[in-house]
């Protein structure tokens, strides 16, 4: 989830707390998302997104490294 640039990645607006979405492909190219409710605009730094995703992979192999260690014990 979240590596194709047509997923829905879920956004809230800073200012008026309204929950949309935005296509992951347009963060990714660091394209801003106005809110639809009241036009704050939401800036994307490039290579940001990018480092979440990052991120994230390593949570989940780090997870997926415990519960190996557990299983196999
Ligand atoms: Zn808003």
């Amino acid at each position: 989830m979240f590596e194709n640039d047509d997923d829905d990645f879920p956004l809230k607006c800073p200012n008026c707390l309204h929950e949309f979405y935005e296509k992951v492909g347009r963060i990714k190219a660091g394209i801003d998302t106005r809110c639809p409710d009241c036009g704050t605009v939401i800036t994307h730094p490039a290579g940001e997104f990018q480092r979440l995703l990052e991120n994230r992979n390593n949570e989940i192999r780090d997870y997926l490294r415990r519960f190996m260690r557990l299983t196999f014990r």
